[in-house]
């Protein structure tokens, strides 16, 4: 089946799917039965060079546009496979590239671009505060060339799969700050130094295969040198980042939704049941259709946005609403699939109630659909600030 947008990208599309068919379905029911990371699946496509696109070519990356990235996002979930174990490598690393120092980028972006260094875990999002980032409560206190991490980060994903870590903390208390979003500071932390020594984790067991934990800082003294860009700024330099998940997630979300309606076509196509295809019936094929239809409005709203971020032109607004048009897209494929298979949906085998699970997830993380509602209503239409 095609997407109108197949002939875009078209050697990144064939190169990336190729890599893919290495990971077969066979190979993510194991990781998900093991519960194990996707660690092979990983390693090649850092090996590929495919998790540096971003870098640019001084720091030996590739280099590549925004667009041609949220293609590589895209055909990883549409061969059936899972980019939740490998996307943050992709954006996280822009928060450094934009804000970081000469030195800090030279000392680890070549060596992320070379896979030899992970910067795969961003941790912003903390227990009592939740969405309302600027409240949040850990803290990070200057001393001497030192400071000290305080506090506790909930959902944090792939830390036991990276070397590198961002963490966004306060660093002068709300009551002292005009306003709410200044005076959180953005900090690298080296993994590898920080476990056992201030800083500890525990996994959350969750509802797909996806390594999130909870994070426990005690005391955790990181040199003052890894500071991202200046105190207090921190929250900008992480709302800077966001336009870029938000378009690779929304590829993510419209490569699921390709998956979903594809097998849902084949399957329709091929199920017989009162001695004709099931597809045969349009209360089967109007939900397919509609949902191919949607998953193709999504998936041009995508190349909007990357267009935009491309062209250094504002696209916050495109890259909400290419985010809640291709998350509702593949929910929408997906119950569609699941429903077309009738039992055989649930069965693990298919992978669809795998892949139902998985994209599930993308109306809550990493942002929820309320909130880009609101972005839109308050930011788009001009209506009240609701929060
Ligand atoms: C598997 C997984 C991986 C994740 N990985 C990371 C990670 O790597 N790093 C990280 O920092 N975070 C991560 N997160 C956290 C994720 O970003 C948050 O779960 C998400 O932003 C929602 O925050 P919350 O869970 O605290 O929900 P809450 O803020 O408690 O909100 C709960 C519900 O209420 C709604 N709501 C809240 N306020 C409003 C309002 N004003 N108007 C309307 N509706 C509202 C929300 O939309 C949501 O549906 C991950 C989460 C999951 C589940």
């Amino acid at each position: 089946m095609l997407s109108s947008q197949d002939a875009l990208f078209a050697d990144i599309r064939s190169a990336v799917r190729e890599l893919c068919t290495r990971f077969d379905s066979a190979y993510w029911q194991r990781v998900e039965q093991n519960n194990v990371f996707p660690e092979e699946f990983v390693d090649a496509l850092t090996k590929a060079g495919w998790l540096s696109a971003l870098i640019p070519e001084a720091y030996g990356g590739a280099g590549l546009s925004l667009s041609a990235a949220s293609v590589i996002m895209e055909e990883i979930n549409r061969s059936g496979g899972n980019s939740g174990a490998c996307h943050g490598q992709m954006y996280i690393m822009g928060c450094l590239l934009r804000h970081g120092s000469e030195a800090q980028k030279a000392r680890y972006l070549p060596a992320i671009a070379r896979g030899e260094l992970r910067l795969q875990a961003m941790a912003v999002t903390e227990p009592t505060t939740g969405t309302d980032t600027t409240r949040l409560k850990t803290t990070a206190v200057r001393n001497g060339d030192r400071y000290v991490i305080n506090g506790q980060k909930v959902w944090i994903s792939r830390v036991q799969h990276s070397d590198l870590m961002l963490v966004l903390a306060r660093t002068t208390p709300l009551a002292e700050v005009k306003r709410r979003s200044e005076g959180l500071s953005v900090f690298l932390i080296d993994l590898r130094e920080a476990l056992g020594r201030g800083l500890s984790v525990r996994p959350i067991r969750n509802m797909v295969n996806h390594e999130t934990n909870e994070l426990f800082f005690d005391q955790l003294e990181i040199p003052a040198d890894n500071l991202v860009g200046e105190e207090g700024k921190g929250l900008r330099y992480i709302l800077d980042g966001l336009n870029a998940e938000r378009i690779l997630i929304a590829a993510e979300c419209v490569g699921d939704g390709y998956w979903f309606t594809e097998r849902a076509r084949r399957y329709a196509g091929e199920r017989r049941v009162f001695e004709r295809p099931i597809g045969q019936n349009q209360g089967v094929q109007f939900p397919i259709a509609r949902a191919y239809v949607n998953v193709e409005a999504a998936s041009l709203m995508r190349f909007e946005a990357a267009r935009r971020f491309d062209a250094g032109e504002s696209c916050g607004a495109q890259a909400n609403m290419a985010k809640l048009l291709a998350a509702d897209a593949s929910w929408e494929a997906a119950n569609v699939c699941l429903q077309t298979h009738g039992g055989f949906g649930f069965a693990a085998e298919y992978d669809i109630e795998r892949k139902f699970r998985e994209t599930r997830l993308y109306q809550v993380a990493p942002i929820s659909t309320n909130l880009i509602l609101s972005y839109v209503a308050e930011h788009v239409l001009e209506l009240p600030r609701s929060y």
